[in-house]
């Protein structure tokens, strides 16, 4: 299975969606590292969990998070991390040197 990275949200389930919100907003997702067509970032929350997704042209094409859950095909860790295709706001910066930094509390 592969989505596009634009419509992801339509894709999953409403709860799924809303728990990716808030920990995309209440800046849970660390640091996010770009490699070519891959992403890594580190998501705290209970606990703290390895999220790597690769995304092609736009498409996610696979994606990995060391958490449990089970319930669903997508965690709300990885799509946090979905979610930082635009980052919120003042607080972060933009893609820079192929990272996206956050810039409260980070050293980067
Ligand atoms: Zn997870």
């Amino acid at each position: 299975m592969s989505f596009s990275l634009e419509k992801f949200e339509a894709r999953l389930p409403k709860d799924i969606v809303k728990k990716g919100h808030a920990y995309f907003t209440g800046f849970l997702v660390e640091d996010l590292t770009r490699d070519g067509d891959r992403w890594q970032a580190d998501v705290y929350g209970t606990s703290n969990y390895t999220v790597d997704v690769v995304i092609k042209e736009g498409e996610v094409v696979s994606w990995f998070c060391d958490c449990p859950y089970d319930w669903g095909p997508i965690c709300k860790h990885v799509t946090a991390v979905f979610l930082c295709k635009e980052p919120p706001g003042a607080s972060w910066k933009y893609w820079k040197n192929g990272l996206l930094i956050k810039t409260q509390g980070l050293i980067y």
